[in-house]
């Protein structure tokens, strides 16, 4: 469809940071960053310039949506979101419409909530936000870009609401340097994966409404889940409780988390066969 970006706004923001695992010293730094949004009368008392945009970055299933989707709730903000590859068509114009688009929609959301500011997160930026250029000939890549660029050079300090982009990518290299000038996206906070305490608070979180044995320990599992991302996590726990159900046992014993183990990091490995 010409024009739709097809944002997914379906989900409910209303996420906190406590439901996000072994991510504290993002969650710090981004919080630190919403206070743009927060207390714009001290942020433009001290003559600061108001930020525009944060870029997450760290790898697939680290929690970079959770964090946007917690950013918007904590900030009482209206949340729209689209993958960077929703930008992207053959045909001209379209990707820069869309960019249009999402920036009024996010506005009329945030009018129709009645809220002071609305946050757009952007997935996946380094597929619309690759270095112009680098799309050997394909002018639509580059418009798309440039009107993203557009866009945020227009978001104005005293605007109602306020408009703040969250871009995610695990791939900031790839990104076209003009995104990172000033006033664009100023911030970066780095979403790195779980360390073994982190994991261990993942499981946490995503066991709570399961019913666990005796025999579970999570601090045992987080240690044999070295390099699990949070997305993995979430799954292992999922692999489990179906485990369990095929045996018709009542709990989830470690057994169960045992296999899920085994099939989550199977299933990992045939994502990484190279396509033919
Ligand atoms: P991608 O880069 O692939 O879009 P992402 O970093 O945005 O990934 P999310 O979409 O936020 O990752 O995570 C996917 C799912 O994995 C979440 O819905 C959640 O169930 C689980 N998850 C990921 N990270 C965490 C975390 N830190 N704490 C709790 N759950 C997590």
């Amino acid at each position: 469809k010409i024009g739709s970006y097809g944002a997914g706004t379906s989900r409910p923001s209303s996420l906190n940071f406590e439901e996000i695992g072994g991510q504290d010293s993002a969650i710090n730094e981004l919080k630190e960053a919403l206070q743009f949004i927060l207390k714009p009368e001290a942020i433009d008392h001290m003559g600061i310039r108001p930020l525009k945009g944060i870029l997450l970055v760290g790898p697939p299933g680290t929690g970079k949506t959770l964090l946007a989707r917690a950013a918007a709730n904590y900030t009482s903000s209206a949340f729209i979101s689209a993958s960077g590859s929703q930008f992207i068509e053959m045909y001209a114009g379209v990707g820069a419409k869309r960019i249009r688009q999402i920036f009024s929609d996010a506005r009329n959301k945030a009018k129709k909530q009645n809220k002071k500011s609305a946050i757009i997160f952007i997935d996946e930026l380094e597929v619309l936000g690759a270095k112009r250029g680098s799309h050997s000939g394909h002018m639509e890549y580059d418009q798309t870009l440039n009107q993203l660029l557009v866009e945020m050079d227009g978001i104005a300090q005293y605007e109602n609401p306020r408009i703040l982009l969250i871009g995610a990518t695990n791939r900031a290299d790839l990104l076209d340097p003009a995104l990172m000038r000033p006033g664009r996206f100023d911030r970066q906070v780095a979403v790195e994966l779980p360390d073994r305490f982190g994991r261990s608070k993942i499981l946490a979180i995503h066991t709570r409404n399961k019913p666990l044995d005796k025999s579970v320990n999570l601090d045992e599992i987080s240690r044999a889940t070295f390099g699990f991302s949070g997305a993995h996590l979430e799954s292992l726990a999922n692999e489990a409780a179906i485990f369990a159900m095929r045996e018709d046992s009542p709990t989830i014993q470690a057994q169960h988390f045992r296999e899920a183990i085994d099939k989550v990091m199977l299933g990992e490995k045939a994502d990484r066969r190279p396509s033919l």
